[in-house]
C-alpha cells in the first residue's frame, strides 16, 4: 500500500504546498484509492500522478474548513468524465456535507452520472467496517467538529513452513494451499493441525488520518499501536499556546503524543506557509536532532510512502 500527499500546506495555499489532501492506495489488499480530504485543485494535482479518479471508491471528509474541502465539488464532477460513470462513491464527514455537496452541485447546475451515498458523522465516535477493514473516526479539538480516522486493516495469514511439511513427507503442491486456508489438514489418516506448519500471522497494518487538531484525548485512542500517524503539524516553532489558541497542532505536541504511544512512524503535513521551503529543512534536521526517538518526516506535495 501507498500513501500519496497532494496537499500539505496549511490553510492558505503557497507556490509550494497546495492545502490539505492524502490518498491511500490500497493496492495489493484492494484496487481501489481512497482520498482523506479535497484541497482546492486536488484535481489538477491527480492530474500529475498514476491516480485514477475511476478508482476513487471513498473520500473521508475530516471537517469542513475551505482548505480541506474547497476542491470537492470540482473532483466529483470530474470523476463522472474520467471512467467513474455509474460506480459508487461514498463520503464520509461531518455533519454539513451532505448540504455543502448538494448545494455546491445544484447551484452550478452540475450533474453526476453515478451514485453517491453520503455519510454524515455527529457523535463522538463512528465505527465501521468494509471486507474487513476497520474504520474508527473520533472527534478532536478543532473549534468545529474535526475527525481523524484510524484505518486498521485484517492479519494476514503466516507463510508455510516448508521445511515442517517436507518432515512429514508433505512436498509442495495444491495441498499446500490446504494449509493455509483449513484449520486441519487430513493426511493419510493423520489430521493435521496447519496453524503447526505456518509462520504467526502477519499483524495488519493501522494508519491514522488526522483531521485539524490542538492535543486531546481521543487522539491516544486513535494512535494506538499505529504503523503510520499523518498528522497536522502547522507550527514548527515557536510558541504552544497560541498554536492551541487556533486550535492547531505545535511539533511539541507531536513529541508528546510520540512519547504517550507507540506509533512507529509520523508523516507530518498542513505546514504553515509562513515557514519558507528551506527554513523547513533547517527545523526539521533541529527537531531530529534534538529527538531522535521521533521517527518522523515533514511531507511534501507529491511524495509517497510505501506502509
Ligand atoms: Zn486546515
Ligand atoms: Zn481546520
Amino acid at each position: 500500500m501507498k500513501v500519496h500527499f497532494l496537499g500539505t500546506g496549511a490553510g492558505l495555499p503557497s507556490k509550494f504546498r497546495h492545502t490539505q489532501s492524502t490518498i491511500l492506495e490500497l493496492n495489493p489488499i484492494k484496487q481501489e484509492y481512497w482520498l482523506f480530504d479535497a484541497c482546492e485543485a486536488v484535481q489538477h494535482q491527480i492530474l500529475h500522478t498514476n491516480i485514477k479518479l475511476s478508482k476513487l471508491t471513498r473520500i473521508f471528509i475530516t471537517h469542513l474548513h475551505g482548505d480541506h474541502i474547497f476542491g470537492l465539488p470540482g473532483l466529483l464532477t470530474s470523476r463522472s468524465f474520467q471512467g467513474g460513470e455509474g460506480k459508487l462513491l461514498t463520503i464520509y464527514g461531518p455533519k454539513g456535507i451532505k448540504t455543502f455537496i448538494e448545494m455546491t452541485l445544484n447551484v452550478s447546475g452540475s450533474h453526476l452520472n453515478y451514485p453517491i451515498e453520503v455519510i454524515e458523522l455527529s457523535e463522538n465516535e463512528f465505527n465501521t467496517a468494509i471486507d474487513g477493514i476497520q474504520i474508527k473516526a473520533l472527534l478532536l479539538d478543532h473549534g468545529i467538529d474535526s475527525y481523524g480516522y484510524r484505518i486498521e486493516f485484517p492479519e494476514t495469514i503466516g507463510n508455510i513452513i516448508q521445511e515442517k511439511l517436507e518432515n512429514k513427507q508433505i512436498y509442495p503442491g495444491p495441498i499446500y494451499q490446504l494449509f493455509k486456508s483449513q484449520e486441519y489438514v487430513d493426511y493419510n489418516g493423520e489430521l493435521l493441525r496447519t496453524k503447526d506448519f505456518r509462520t504467526d500471522n502477519i499483524p495488519g497494518k493501522i494508519i491514522v488520518f488526522f483531521g485539524d487538531t490542538k492535543p486531546c484525548n481521543n487522539e491516544l485512542i486513535l494512535v494506538s499501536n499505529a504503523d503510520i500517524v499523518i498528522h497536522e503539524c502547522t507550527y514548527l516553532d515557536g510558541p504552544l499556546d497560541l498554536s492551541h489558541k487556533y486550535y492547531h497542532t505545535h511539533i511539541q505536541d507531536i513529541i508528546a503524543l510520540n512519547s504517550q504511544s507507540n506509533v512507529k512512524q509520523f508523516l507530518l503535513n498542513h505546514i504553515s506557509n509562513r515557514y519558507l521551503e528551506e527554513e523547513i529543512e533547517v527545523l526539521k534536521n533541529k527537531i531530529q536532532v534534538e529527538n531522535p526517538e521521533l521517527n518522523f518526516q515533514l511531507v511534501n506535495d507529491f511524495e509517497s510512502y510505501e506502509i
